[in-house]
C-alpha cells in the first residue's frame, strides 16, 4: 500500500482514525497508534479521552473498584436527616410530624432504589 497523501511512497502504517496510509514522514506516532494529520490525531486523542471517561464510568479496568453510587448516598443522608429529625420531635415534644417521617422514609426508599439500580446498570458515578 501506498502512502495517501504522497502516491509514490510505501506506506509504513495506516491511520488510526481514517484507515489511510501514511509514509515515514507524514505519519505522526501517537501511544495509541498512527495518525494522518492534524485532525486525525486530535479525533484519535478525543476518542482516547472518551474511552477513558467510559472506562472510569463503567468501572473497567484499572479503577473497576467499586464506590457506594453517590446518589443513594444523599438518599441515605436524607433520610438520616429528615427521619431522625421526625423521631426526635416525637421523643422530644410528642408530636408525630407525618411530613419529617414521610419523607424520611421517602428517602431510605429511594436510597435504595437508586443504589439498586446503579448495580444493574454497572455505573460507578
Ligand atoms: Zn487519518
Ligand atoms: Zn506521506
Amino acid at each position: 500500500m501506498d502512502c495517501f497523501t504522497h502516491a509514490s511512497t510505501a506506506a509504513v502504517g495506516i491511520c488510526k482514525n481514517c484507515g489511510r496510509g501514511v509514509c515515514r514522514s507524514c505519519a505522526r506516532d501517537l501511544p495509541e497508534g498512527l495518525a494522518c494529520s492534524d485532525g486525525c490525531q486530535t479525533e484519535i486523542g478525543e476518542l482516547r479521552e472518551i474511552n477513558q471517561r467510559a472506562k472510569q464510568i463503567y468501572g473497567v479496568g484499572k479503577n473497576a473498584k467499586r464506590r457506594l453510587p453517590l446518589a443513594s448516598l444523599m438518599w441515605g443522608a436524607f433520610a438520616l436527616l429528615f427521619g431522625g429529625l421526625g423521631v426526635y420531635q416525637y421523643v422530644d415534644v410528642g408530636r408525630v410530624d407525618w411530613f419529617l417521617l414521610l419523607f424520611g422514609s421517602l428517602c431510605a426508599v429511594l436510597c435504595v432504589v437508586t443504589y439498586r439500580r446503579m448495580k444493574e446498570l454497572k455505573l460507578n458515578c
